[in-house]
């Protein structure tokens, strides 16, 4: 949508979506993309790599557009475009799509009840990363390059990625929405190969450093530490020993931990796949509907979180695009199971299919990747609450055997998520309630219930970090979604590692 002059004023969107419900739509709504950038700039071994293309330099692609749900007999439809010019063919045909739909649909949707907002979000960035010219971001870039560029590192990556969005969103029960959204994953990885010739590498996904997340956070000075860890990490990997095969307590980082959470907490608990809208994708779960108020999820240690009103993450929005405000709420209340990732319509037809009220309105997690997707139930950000176990350094003291795992290395989930294999870039054994050395190629598995039913100290605030997910995909067509995970160091016991 490049003639700006021709994209309606908010009184002409209303104005459309008015004549669905004079066409007996008996709801509509309309998400507007003005602006949808994404950027890329990636260095590999010194090298500019253009990931989209496989050239060498910057990748950049922006679009804009619209896209029209309503809903007519309990049935969805959708329509969009990107053309300014067929906007009132686009609504007229989300309501034929819906009234096609009408004569097929086997559970009639109904939304819940929501406060109709009127309101204004803007994620917090001090200096937005598409601003930054870019000679100032290769040279970012090659300074921290020459940082890793030391002996034992036979590869080097580092990888920015920017999006910038503005959304208007409006909807028949008078709600008026603006958003604009900039999200920036940074991150270097090092990989080289040890003495026993497989290959080994150490990554650094920044958590959440301060306020805001624009250029502000690439500050020379911590990368350049950062960097410096990972080659010396790295380059302890390169000699080390074999993770031993053993039951053992598991000490778990946050920059893995968020990983265990956003699989075997988070997409398990998405109602959408629940109710079984997703088996044919991104998969099930093991939860039923008569498992909420009932279900041992965890020990009672473990108090997990939807929490859209997290501080500067991706997780949080402002508004979902059903147009309700950011949610806080409880999934996971010391062991028992008691909410779910929700939207307005999956919330209705859980409680009428459980006939009992288990949810009280939406959790606010309906979100679209884009202007040509419908929204679907999305993570916020999928928190643990800290706990009163005290630091990393009193949990290793408590711990008699075990091992320190860092860093996602590959992952294998069952589809309905009800067990697990993980393995991290590193990991450092426990012996007597001290730290020792660095073993290569851990891995650690479980059942989901018994092992968060072996949870057995969660770090205190000191240990609370808030890791970003830029790539999380679900639904068909597909959809890649950003979020967040607020997540203390956590330490399960009798768990199974290195094989
Ligand atoms: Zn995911």
């Amino acid at each position: 949508m490049s003639n700006t002059d021709r994209v309606p004023t908010p009184n002409q969107w209303k104005e459309h979506i008015k004549r669905l419900t004079a066409g007996g739509a008996s709801y509509a709504d309309v998400r507007y993309y003005s602006e949808d950038l994404s950027g890329n700039i990636s260095l590999h071994n010194g090298n500019l790599v253009n990931p989209y293309s496989g050239g060498s330099g910057i990748a950049q692609q922006s679009e804009s557009g619209y896209g029209v749900r309503c809903l007519y007999g309990g049935a969805w439809g959708f329509a969009a475009s990107s053309d300014p010019a067929q906007i009132t063919a686009t609504f007229d045909r989300a309501l034929d799509n819906a009234k096609t739909a009408a004569g097929r649909v086997s559970f009639p949707i109904r939304l819940a009840d929501k406060e109709v907002l009127s309101g204004e979000f803007v994620s917090p960035c001090a200096r937005d990363p598409f601003d930054v010219p870019i000679e100032e971001q290769i040279a970012f870039l090659n300074g921290l390059d020459a940082v890793l560029n030391q002996t034992g590192v036979a590869q080097r990556a580092i990888n920015l990625s920017a999006t910038r969005t503005k959304i208007e969103y409006y909807d028949s029960e008078g709600a008026e929405i603006r958003k604009q959204i900039i999200n920036f994953f940074p991150s270097m990885t090092v990989m080289g190969r040890g003495t026993s010739g497989d290959m080994q590498r150490r990554t650094y996904k920044p958590p959440r450093l301060g306020e805001s997340r624009g250029w502000e956070i690439m500050d020379p000075e911590h990368w350049h530490t950062e960097g410096e860890r990972l080659v010396r990490e790295l380059n302890e990997l390169l000699v080390a020993p074999a993770c031993p095969v053993d039951t053992r307590s598991v000490i778990i980082l946050p920059d893995m931990m968020f990983l265990q959470v956003h699989e075997t907490i988070g997409h398990a608990l998405e109602l959408d796949r629940i109710l079984g809208y997703e088996l044919s994708f991104a998969g099930g779960s093991f939860v039923r509907l008569e498992d909420f108020g009932n279900l041992q999820y965890g020990s009672t240690r473990l108090t997990a979180r939807a929490d859209a009103t997290v501080p500067n993450s991706p997780g949080s929005f402002g508004y979902d695009d059903d147009g309700v405000a950011a949610q806080n709420r409880l999934l996971i209340d010391r062991g028992t199971l008691v909410g779910a990732i929700s939207s307005r319509q999956t919330v209705t037809e859980a409680n009428a299919k459980a006939g009992r009220d288990i949810f009280a309105g939406s959790g606010g997690a309906n979100r679209a990747c884009a202007f040509n997707r419908t929204p679907i139930e999305r993570m916020t950000n999928i928190n643990i609450d800290p706990g009163n176990d005290g630091n990393l350094d009193d949990i290793i003291a408590d711990t008699e055997r075990g091992i320190i795992v860092s860093g996602d290395r590959s992952w294998s989930i069952g589809s309905n998520r009800e067990q697990f294999h993980f393995a991290t870039e590193i990991a450092w054994l426990v012996e007597d309630g001290k730290r020792c050395g660095v073993v290569r190629n851990p891995s650690y598995q479980g059942m989901t219930l018994d092992f968060y039913r072996s949870l057995t100290a969660v770090g205190d605030a000191s240990t609370w970090e808030v890791h970003y997910v830029p790539n999380c995909g679900k639904g068909a067509p597909g959809q890649i979604m950003q979020l967040g995970h607020g997540i203390p160091v956590c330490r399960f016991d009798n768990v199974k590692v290195g094989e």
